[in-house]
């Protein structure tokens, strides 16, 4: 793909502090973006106040100015764009996409894929509770620049909800309307979000039948020694900008970028030079190198 057209992003939660998994996707699509004069954008996912860690939003900013991953253009927030959502609600309502959903927790009990209760409508006494995606019986198949051929089969995933009972627009639905918005083209990012790929893959057509298509990598999970996926909840500590050196060499021999022999990098974050040590990355990246399989790390 050619430099000028290259459009990459980084979307944190601000649910907590970056940890080693989010320094990696960070870096990752930053490297990969700047590889070849692509632009590299950063949007705050600040869509679910409950989940939210009051300061986290900065504190992510600040980290990766830190780690001299800077960004290009203003910050998106999503917390601001509620009316694109409810346009690309009513434009999906409009063509048949989406359909109000009145079952409770209690209603779908048992079912691990939504039975497709409301898909035809409610009855009088029903009210809508929350919105899902009408995907149909669709199936479809992607190459992931890491992991490989992936294949997908709606029936498997079930139609799924795209503005939630709480009222709280979905995670899915606003990444595929912000990525569409702001031209994103390539994403590199974790692969806990690889379940998340056909649905956003399925969102996108049916909203921007034209749109080009988006080159997918997801990067290898990051596990602790009991092989938990790195996160809040297994206490993986925040990574510091005072060690963001040594971190991003870390970091970069995970993803692979570091051939045994290879001085350079090493000798530039022994100097603590961070801008020397990214410029170096993102000359030498190849995306190719980078390992599917998970990777242990302490901390
Ligand atoms: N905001 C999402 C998260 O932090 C990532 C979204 C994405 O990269 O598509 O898990
Ligand atoms: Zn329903």
């Amino acid at each position: 793909m050619n430099a000028a057209g290259y459009v990459g992003r980084f979307a944190p939660s601000p649910t907590g502090r970056l940890h080693m998994g989010s320094l990696l996707a960070a870096l990752a699509s930053w490297c990969d973006a700047r590889h070849v004069g692509g632009v590299w954008r950063v949007r705050m996912e600040d869509l679910d106040p409950p989940r939210e860690v009051p300061g986290a939003a900065s504190d992510i900013l600040r980290t990766l100015e830190g780690f001299g991953l800077h960004w290009d253009g203003p910050v998106v927030y999503q917390s601001q764009r509620h009316a694109s959502y409810a346009d690309a609600l009513n434009f999906l309502k409009q063509n048949n996409r989406a359909y109000g959903c009145a079952c409770t927790r209690k209603t779908l009990q048992g079912h691990a894929v939504y039975p497709g209760h409301c898909r035809k409508g409610l009855e009088s006494e029903q009210s809508v509770r929350s919105h899902r995606f009408d995907w149909g019986q669709q199936k479809g198949d992607w190459t992931d620049a890491v992991q490989g051929e992936c294949t997908w089969d709606s029936t498997e995933i079930g139609d799924f909800v795209i503005k939630r009972a709480d009222g709280l627009w979905a995670y899915q639905l606003a990444v595929v309307v912000d990525d569409l918005e702001q031209g994103v083209n390539v994403v590199v990012r974790g692969s806990d979000l690889l379940d998340s790929t056909p649905k956003q893959l399925a969102l996108r057509a049916a909203l921007d039948p034209l749109a080009g298509s988006i080159r997918w990598a997801h990067l290898p999970l990051l596990v602790n020694a009991e092989g938990q996926k790195l996160s809040k909840q297994t206490l993986a500590s925040a990574v510091e900008v005072a060690k963001a050196p040594g971190l991003l060499l870390a970091a970069l021999k995970m993803l692979g970028q570091i051939s045994p022999g290879k001085s350079e990098p090493q000798a530039l974050a022994d100097a603590g030079d961070v801008e020397g040590l990214l410029h170096w990355a993102s000359q030498n990246w190849h995306l190719s190198q980078v390992p599917s399989a998970p990777l242990q790390w302490q901390g």
